[in-house]
Order: structure tokens, then C-alpha cells, then sequence
């Protein structure tokens, strides 16, 4: 299951978080997050990756550089609970006439990346730490390589996918 990698991985990355202060995180997939629009308290971080998507009907593989990948996270003080929301978003099959969605899968070197970065927001914006020069310009993570066909991409579709930092 891809949760559970993303689990794994975000457990280790706010392994320090519970040591230096005694607040647990957890992460979950919720595909129904509005990037723009966090709820009230939380922040967002938007970033773009490396991904592969294979559709589920002619079974044919394709790679994008720009897969987008949106988290909504806060921390609840009182409970020493922080939460994250993360929403992938899909591409569709170029060859298929009515092709569904397909989810990406991420390599495990790229989720890595992806939750250092995002571990980074969290405590630049709930433990208000500062990283200084920690922060470059815009730079998707993984390969640069693929095509991006903005009519097959969900995140094109609905106009955010040049938001990604
Ligand atoms: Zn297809
Ligand atoms: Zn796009």
C-alpha cells in the first residue's frame, strides 16, 4: 500500500518533532483538500514531483516530471497532535478514449525529498524555527524528464499545476 511507505517515511522524518517537543504527526491521504484553500489554522505546502502513472485499461506506463503534490497540515497545541493531508494529483491516459484518472506512484527516494521538505515547513510554520537558506527557488523533485500534457493532468485541469513551489 502507498500509504504505508508514506507513513514509514514521514514517521522517521518527525521522529525529532516528538523528541523535541512531545507532539506526535501523523499523515493521510485526503483527495478531497482544495490546494488554495486550507481550512482555518492550517497551512499548505505545494510541490511538484517525479511520479509514474500506468492506466488501468490498455495497462500502458508513462512517467511526468510534474506530478503535483499538495499537503494541508496544523498542529493541535492542546493535544500535541499535528496532521497532515496530502492529495496526489492524477493524470489520465493519452491513448484511451475514455480514460479514468490513474493515481502516481512515487519512488521511495522521491517521497523522501518531498517530506524533508515538508518537515522543513512545519517547522518554519508551527515551531516558527528558522532555516535561512535552506529555502531555493522552485526545483521539482526527482528526474526532469516526460512529457506534460496539461489536458491529461489533473492538476493542469484545474489550473494549480504552475502554482507547485
Ligand atoms: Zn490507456
Ligand atoms: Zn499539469
Amino acid at each position: 500500500m502507498a500509504l504505508e511507505l508514506w507513513r514509514s517515511i514521514f514517521g522517521g522524518k518527525t521522529e525529532e518533532l516528538e523528541e523535541e517537543y512531545g507532539d506526535s504527526w501523523r499523515i493521510e491521504f485526503d483527495d478531497s483538500i482544495e490546494p488554495e484553500k486550507p481550512a482555518q489554522d492550517w497551512f499548505k505546502y505545494i510541490r511538484g514531483a517525479f511520479a509514474r502513472f500506468q492506466c488501468s485499461k490498455c495497462k500502458k506506463t508513462w512517467p511526468s516530471r510534474r506530478v503535483l503534490v499538495v499537503f494541508h497540515f496544523h498542529l493541535n497545541k492542546r493535544e500535541k497532535k499535528g496532521t497532515v493531508k496530502a492529495r496526489r494529483f492524477q493524470q489520465k491516459c493519452r491513448r484511451c478514449q475514455e480514460a479514468k484518472m490513474e493515481e502516481p506512484t512515487f519512488d521511495p527516494d522521491n517521497i523522501e525529498v518531498l517530506l524533508e521538505k515538508l518537515v522543513e515547513k512545519i517547522r518554519f510554520r508551527c515551531y516558527r524555527e528558522n532555516l535561512g537558506k535552506n529555502n531555493r527557488g522552485f526545483r521539482p523533485v526527482g528526474r526532469s524528464v516526460g512529457p506534460h500534457e496539461s489536458a491529461h493532468c489533473e492538476a493542469c485541469l484545474r489550473g494549480i499545476c504552475r502554482k507547485a513551489e
